[in-house]
């Protein structure tokens, strides 16, 4: 019976998308978490007070082009679309404190320079803005610059950047900042992806919808132990991937958050998140929970102000830092996590990226699959189903 008994390390996204998928093929599945609920970094309950739906460790939008993992989320729960319409205050070019339109689009450029430009002026006045001395940016500043130029750089990324990531924006690699950030156009939807939404009754619900199944078994409050591998012929690790090692080689680093929790009457701000791109403000972004529940009315309020910091040793990981510098330490233990025949690292912890929840869970499904095949194949095993 052991062949078919599969435990799993973390109650997330990835965790209860492979129960699920084992559960479905009578496999006998056990899901432990640490935590006392399910669902991860995405868990969200309402506030017993105002009734409010919290976000715990921050606002999660669900958006995703792809169709398979949307039609899949449709079976564990009611959706509600949600356009994510984030606004950031800033200086404009001389030096007014504005509310404006983020990502940066045709208002933004205008209302930031005073203009009126069409799109192709605004493209053209764009063009000339960004350092063309730049060929080869070699870090995140010099990427911004020549896309950007010095202006709409030093406003909306220096000091968002430096307080989000904890150092100089020349120190970070250019790799951060991909495309030119900015539109020509008044869309100020903040994703570009054909489903956005958010679900009516909190991630939490959707979460323990996936795992109500009867092959499943969820342990709350449970920690792992290695000894706890010895009843199940494969394990599935969500937790930090350095954790399942004792952190052998050192930390991997990562940036967690606090959050500042305020409670009012009314409206705070008019809108579920405002981004604070000064580096003398200290928060990075002000969440007003009630405004992603648009579909509901509530007399009083909830804000999370957002500081960023380095994750200590009792803290939550968030966003992994991968530096060149950490590169080493990861390889130490990816080199060693190939070596295991009977563990799969799986989702952001286990593989040590930023991931969003469509790919989480189009990941999920994949490795399910694919180590699912080699289980009953006898084929050798693979820690990681995907390039980390
Ligand atoms: C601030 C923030 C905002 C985000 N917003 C969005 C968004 O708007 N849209 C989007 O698509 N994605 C968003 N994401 C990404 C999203 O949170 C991840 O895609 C998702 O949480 C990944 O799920 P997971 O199961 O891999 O990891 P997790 O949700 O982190 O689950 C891992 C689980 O492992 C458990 N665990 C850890 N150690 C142990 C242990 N020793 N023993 C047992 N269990 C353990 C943890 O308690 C946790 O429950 C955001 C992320 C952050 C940080």
């Amino acid at each position: 019976m052991k062949n078919k008994k599969i435990l799993i390390v973390g109650a997330g996204f990835s965790g209860a998308v492979i129960a699920r998928y084992f559960a479905e093929l009578d496999y006998k599945v056990t899901v432990i978490d640490s935590r006392g609920t399910v669902a991860g970094n995405c868990y969200s309950c309402r506030d017993e007070e105002t009734g409010i739906m919290l976000h715990i460790y921050g606002p999660h939008i669900f958006h995703t082009d792809y169709e398979e993992v949307w039609n899949y989320l449709q079976k564990f729960g009611n959706w509600k679309p949600f356009i994510n319409r984030v606004k950031a205050v800033s200086n404009d070019i001389s030096g007014k404190k504005q509310v404006f339109s983020m990502p940066i689009n045709l208002h933004t450029i205008n209302q930031f320079f005073g203009k009126t430009f069409s799109p192709q002026e605004a493209q053209e006045f764009i063009t000339n803005q960004a350092d063309n001395s730049i060929k080869e940016p070699k870090s995140f500043e010099e990427q911004a610059m020549k896309l950007v130029g010095k202006d709409i750089y030093r406003a909306f990324f220096y000091g968002y950047t430096k307080k989000q990531w904890g150092v100089e924006p020349r120190e970070l690699p250019a790799s951060i900042l991909k495309r030119l950030p900015m539109r020509f156009n008044y869309n100020d939807n903040y994703f570009s992806h054909k489903f956005q939404a958010i679900p009516e009754d909190g991630y939490e619900v959707i979460v323990k919808n996936i795992l109500a199944h009867k092959n499943i078994e969820v342990k709350l409050n449970t920690p792992f132990a290695r000894e706890m591998q010895d009843k199940f012929s494969h394990t599935f690790w969500s937790a930090p991937l350095d954790l399942y090692f004792n952190y052998e080689f050192g930390r991997l680093n990562y940036r967690s958050l606090n959050f500042e929790i305020i409670r009012d009457s009314g409206d705070f701000q008019g809108n579920a998140v405002i981004n604070y791109c000064q580096e003398d403000i200290p928060f990075t972004r002000i969440c007003e929970h009630k405004h992603f529940e648009y579909w509901r009315e509530f007399d009083k309020t909830i804000i999370y102000r957002e500081y960023s910091k380095l994750c200590g040793k009792d803290d939550i990981p968030y966003y992994p830092i991968r530096l060149t510098s950490s590169q080493k330490t990861l390889d130490c233990y990816i080199e060693k996590a190939r070596q295991l025949k009977n563990v799969t690292f799986v989702g952001r912890l286990g593989t040590y990226r930023y991931l969003d929840m469509d790919i989480t869970i189009k990941e999920a499904l994949n490795t399910a699959q694919e180590v699912e095949k080699n289980l009953r194949t006898g084929k050798c095993q693979n820690a990681f189903y995907v390039n980390i």
